[in-house]
């Protein structure tokens, strides 16, 4: 078993690292209170080769692999979850389920847009009624000559008033439940493709969230991703890879409470000396290091499997949950540590404990991970 990271993936991490010092750590709270879309970030970590890094050279992709992927969603989420979030869902899920299942004709028209940054990719699963069961969605395709005619809606969709190319999930059978459902490619812009207004949230402020609304969207059927009636059983695929980017999204929160903490704790003086010095903080700070390498650990595991074309079902959904939940805690006694100053909004630690409760939601609930997990271990 070899803990050390290769060159290369070291070279990409220590790049998003002074990426991320010099140009997304200043702005942030501004860009938080203001829930100002990071645009520009978004341009030029395209311009660094970092919104679809994991794909194709011929897609205008750099081949890296997933450890350096979670390596760089870290980097990016220590600093800004929101930026994060967004490079994760842009390259794991939109991106990622075109690059995994699209026909050649999709992948050569869209991907290198989507690759290089310049068209942000949004993917629609969850409907206000199908969530966690996300079979029962109400999302409709029915075939009329060349065309497929989709009616329905999408909620909490990432990017949805950004994104430019979205891959949405409807029924292409609605008698077969999970196995009648289909994944579609839609451009923004196609009559009757509309979306609501950005949506306020508790934390990933600056993060786009909006519903998406389908009227007789006429889809070439050519747009079509894969094979009909396939499409729950791609999406299952997708998040398991997406899983790996929220586990790699909690740690870089997580790191960065636990950061803040360490210099808050050397410099704040109570009772005649740093409060570093007391044995209950320093306990605290001990078992929230724990926690973070725990992780990060989990998360590399995952990533290692999924680079090695092993099964990593299980480790992604072990990943995600042990250390969304660690970081849940991490974050919570950040603010702790912090005393009154960290309930204060200049002070990081308010966001992260904010930002970071969504990695226990998204991609699939902590009590769903634990579904996935109990499956494997009891094979039923
Ligand atoms: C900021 C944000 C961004 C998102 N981005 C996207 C996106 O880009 N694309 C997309 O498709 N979706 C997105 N989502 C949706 C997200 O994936 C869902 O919110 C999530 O899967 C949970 O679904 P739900 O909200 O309907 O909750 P529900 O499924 O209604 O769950 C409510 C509660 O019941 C629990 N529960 C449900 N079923 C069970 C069960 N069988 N056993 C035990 N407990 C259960 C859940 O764990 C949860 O605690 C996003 C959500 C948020 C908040």
């Amino acid at each position: 078993m070899n803990f050390e990271l290769t060159e290369d993936q070291k070279m990409i991490r220590d790049m998003v690292r002074d990426f991320a010092r010099k140009h997304v750590a200043p702005g942030v709270l501004e860009r938080d209170q203001n829930g100002t879309f990071p645009r520009d970030l978004i341009n030029q970590l395209g311009e660094l080769g970092l919104m679809g890094m994991v794909y194709p050279e011929e897609y205008g992709g750099s081949a890296a692999d997933t450890v350096s992927y979670a390596l760089a969603i870290e980097e990016l989420a220590r600093y800004d979850a929101s930026l994060a979030i967004t490079v994760a869902s842009h390259t794991s899920l939109g991106t990622g389920h075109l690059a995994m299942y699209g026909s050649d004709e999709l992948k050569k028209k869209y991907l290198p847009d989507m690759v290089s940054g310049k068209r942000l990719a949004g993917w629609g699963l969850t409907e206000t009624g199908s969530g966690s069961d996300a079979s029962g969605m109400k999302t409709t395709a029915i075939l009329d000559g060349d065309h497929w005619v989709i009616n329905g809606s999408k909620i909490f969709i990432t990017q949805g008033t950004e994104g430019e190319v979205f891959v949405i999930l409807a029924n292409t059978d609605k008698a077969k439940g999970a196995k009648g459902v289909s994944a579609f490619l839609l451009e923004k812009g196609m009559p009757g493709f509309s979306h609501g207004p950005k949506m306020h949230k508790l934390g990933l402020r600056s993060s786009d969230t909006a519903e998406l609304v389908f009227e007789n969207v006429r889809v070439p059927k050519s747009h079509l991703i894969g094979h009909k009636d396939l499409g729950f059983i791609q999406s299952m695929k997708v998040l398991e890879g997406g899983r790996i980017g929220i586990g790699a999204l909690a740690v870089g929160i997580a790191r960065g409470s636990l950061e803040d903490s360490v210099q808050y704790v050397q410099q704040r003086s109570q009772f005649g000396g740093p409060i570093a010095n007391q044995q209950a903080l320093r306990f605290m700070l001990a078992d929230m290091w724990v926690q973070l390498e725990a992780s990060r650990d989990l998360v590399l595991r995952a990533a290692v499997l999924k680079d090695a074309g092993k099964p990593y079902n299980k480790e992604a959904a072990m990943a995600k949950l042990y250390s969304s939940e660690a970081a849940m805690k991490i974050c919570h006694q950040g603010i702790q540590l912090h005393g009154g100053y960290g309930y204060m909004e200049e002070y990081h630690v308010e966001r992260y404990y904010r930002d970071v409760k969504l990695c226990e939601i998204g991609e699939g609930t902590s009590e769903i991970q634990r579904m996935v997990i109990a499956r494997e271990l009891l094979k039923a």
